[in-house]
């Protein structure tokens, strides 16, 4: 099939390198023309495991281009996927100028019959926006050609993005018509190898069940931080709590565990933007106000654990950071991704340098992104984890990187002045890190406090 992708961040590069992948023609279309002069060069703008690889050996079999020219993969293709960004509004309402702006363009440049897909997560009743814009448009050049408008909302995890892809837990296809209904089945085929996880459902119910996914996601995760909250000061553990209601079928195991609350591009804004849709057909969606607050509080959380630390360290001063250093491990809003939008480690560190502490921080993939944010306010490594640690007050964990989990903790005692470890995402046995000598904070955890 000839399929064009407009877009080419987290959803579009994958989306169409592994379209590509299953033998479609692709053409990737972005505004940005330094990114599509990278992507023909085999420069990838994200990292994301496995995508270079991919996207080079399509790219060297003539199944996958990179162009700026929206008009001429237009035209040259049946398939049309918009995968802009929908950033969050001044509102919080999804900003669709993005989407609109491909929408029309899309409608002056086809000729013939085009799907148009929305795979960017947009608010319901957008298809019929596009719709309309793209009828305009038609309209105004005095042509009529048929179209058709589908939600085919996109359920990746950034960092997983092509194993999600390629094995999807399920495709959900919104669609009105019959015919194109057959060709979205035929698109996605392959990548239904062992069981038919497609969902075929109306427009609107494909646009509402992203956003719910999204919003049930996020609510799980609020949950289990007020539990771990709770677990805290009644001197119960939230890991223990954790496995023991895991274990029951109907809840699982998955996005249960406590931290530093949840960031990235997706949730928070999905999250606001279901709250102002409700909001707009005067419905007051309380709930997800409230996993929202939650989860902003909790992002201050280990901050505020750590100023209660140095409190209380006789020093007494009404700045107990002032003179500090802390080391952070892990800047991304979450493991396998460089992708900082959102990401509690900004709320950690901009709290740590306004109350007057040195930062230095470590992430593998992410530091780049780190400095367009902090700039040389804080200090960077993205080789040794270890490397930021000598002559530092304290250490503490806010993303999960794997190098992480099981580190030489006589190493970090060794560098540490003292050593005092906030372990944002429970990585650690707080047991076992005591009797190394560690002063251990975790979150929810029995005594760790
Ligand atoms: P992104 O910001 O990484 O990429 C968007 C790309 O679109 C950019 O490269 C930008 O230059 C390009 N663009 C903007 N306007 C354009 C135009 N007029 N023509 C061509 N290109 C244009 O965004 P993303 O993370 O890939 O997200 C895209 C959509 O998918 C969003 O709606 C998001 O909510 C949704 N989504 C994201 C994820 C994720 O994990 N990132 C997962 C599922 C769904």
């Amino acid at each position: 099939m000839k399929i064009c992708v407009i877009g080419t961040g987290y959803v579009g590069l994958v989306a169409g390198t592994c379209f590509a992948e299953s033998g479609n023609t692709v053409v990737c279309v972005d505004v940005n023309e330094e990114k599509i002069a990278g992507l023909r060069e085999g420069v990838i703008p994200i990292y994301e495991p496995g995508l270079k690889e991919m996207v080079i050996r399509n790219s060297a079999e003539g199944r996958l281009t990179f162009t700026t020219d929206l008009a001429a993969a237009v035209k040259a293709s049946l398939v049309n996927f918009i995968a802009v960004g929908t950033p969050p509004g001044e509102d919080g309402s999804a900003d669709l100028k993005y989407v609109l702006d491909v929408a029309r363009a899309i409608g002056s440049h086809m000729e013939g019959f085009k799907i148009i897909v929305d795979k960017s997560t947009v608010p319901v009743g957008t298809a019929d926006q596009v719709r309309r814009v793209v009828q305009e448009e038609l309209t105004r050049r005095g042509v009529n050609y048929e179209f058709d408008v589908v939600s085919n909302p996109e359920f990746l995890k950034e960092g997983a993005a092509i194993d999600d892809f390629m094995k999807p837990d399920r495709v959900v296809i919104g669609v009105d018509n019959v015919r194109t209904a057959e060709l979205m089945k035929e698109l996605y085929s392959p990548f239904m190898r062992k069981t038919d996880r497609m969902i075929l459902m109306d427009v609107r119910s494909a646009e509402m069940t992203k956003y719910a996914a999204n919003a049930m996601l996020a609510t799980r995760i609020s949950f289990m931080n007020q539990i771990a909250n709770l677990c805290e000061r009644m001197g119960a553990d939230v890991s223990a709590v954790r496995e023991g209601i895991g274990s029951d079928s109907r809840i699982g195991y998955d996005f249960l565990y406590p931290g530093a609350g949840y960031g990235g591009s997706c949730f928070p804004k999905d999250v606001k933007a279901l709250v102002r849709t409700a909001e707009e057909c005067g419905y007051d969606f309380m709930l997800l106000k409230a996993v929202e607050e939650v989860n902003e509080r909790q992002k201050m959380l280990i901050p505020e654990k750590i100023l209660r630390h140095f409190s209380g360290d006789g020093a007494g001063a009404s700045r107990p950071l002032a003179g500090k250093t802390i080391a952070v491990w892990g800047l991304s809003f979450k493991p396998r991704t460089d992708d900082m939008r959102e990401a509690p480690s900004i709320v950690v560190i901009e709290r740590l340098l306004a109350e007057g502490a040195s930062v230095r921080a470590h992430d593998p993939e992410a530091v780049r992104e780190a400095q367009k944010i902090f700039g040389d306010r804080i200090l960077y490594s993205s080789s040794s984890p270890y490397d930021i640690l000598a002559g530092a007050d304290a250490l503490a964990i806010v993303t999960e990187w794997n190098e992480y989990r099981n580190p030489d903790f006589e190493r970090i005692a060794e560098q540490l002045k003292t050593p005092v470890i906030f372990d944002g995402r429970n990585l650690y046995n707080p047991h076992r890190l005591k009797e190394m000598g560690f002063v251990y904070h975790g979150i929810g955890r029995n005594g760790s406090g």
